[in-house]
């Protein structure tokens, strides 16, 4: 999975290509689809939903830019699977995951695993979380038409944000915003993806 998925089609920070080495995928998926766990596509992870690509992972864990004490923010844990990946490039990890059984089903998971610095939260993603903002950088694992405002609010001074933004059957561009100063971002379109649907107040 790592030369050929990641490598090879341009991942090259070796933080995030450790993470990648070092998180069990299998561990984030149902028994049925651990034989599938390193292919590089989605799987069903309950609800509807799926864990997300292996290369879509670390392309977005890359593109977001992490140091290592930096403060994170996830928008739909799903399995816990990318949160996971985060955690060991990151210093905390907060995610928030609208589905009660997969926020659980992921909290169970990632504190049997030992992932200590990550925290997950049942809500709202569009909205954030905000007593633990501010955010050095936010992901958001699901797509939606525009970046919700209060993800922006909680981003530090010079964070970075990246999501999903497009709608219909093209699905969307991954799009990274940097903050440069109050009120002000500047954004860069990434490339084409295709996730499942951001669905929230503020999305
Ligand atoms: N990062 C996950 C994959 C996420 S799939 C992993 O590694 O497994 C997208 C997830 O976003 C789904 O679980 C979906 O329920 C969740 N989601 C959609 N809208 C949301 C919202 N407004 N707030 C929080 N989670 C949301």
């Amino acid at each position: 999975m790592l030369r050929r998925h990641l490598v090879e089609r341009g991942i090259s920070d070796l933080r995030v290509l450790e993470a990648m080495a070092t998180v069990p995928r299998e561990r984030f998926v149902g028994p049925d689809c651990r034989s599938r766990a390193y292919d590089d596509g989605p799987l069903p992870i309950g609800e509807g939903q799926t864990i997300s690509q292996p290369y879509v992972v670390a392309w977005m864990a890359e593109a977001v830019e992490l140091g290592r004490e930096d403060r994170v923010l996830e928008i739909g844990t799903g399995s816990g699977y990318a949160a996971a990946v985060l955690s060991r490039i990151a210093g905390t990890v907060h995610s928030v995951e609208r589905h009660a059984a997969l926020a659980e089903a992921a909290r169970d998971r990632l504190r049997a695993l030992g992932y200590a610095n990550v925290h997950v939260r049942q809500g709202d993603g569009t909205l954030g979380w905000s007593e633990h903002a501010p955010y050095d950088a936010i992901v958001v694992s699901a797509g939606g038409r525009r970046v919700p405002r209060p993800l922006r609010e909680q981003l530090a001074d010079r964070g970075r944000l990246v999501m999903p933004v497009g709608w219909g059957w093209r699905g969307q561009s991954l799009v990274r915003e940097r903050h440069k100063g109050p009120g002000t971002f500047t954004r860069e379109k990434l490339g084409r993806v295709r996730f499942v649907p951001l669905i929230g107040e503020a999305g």
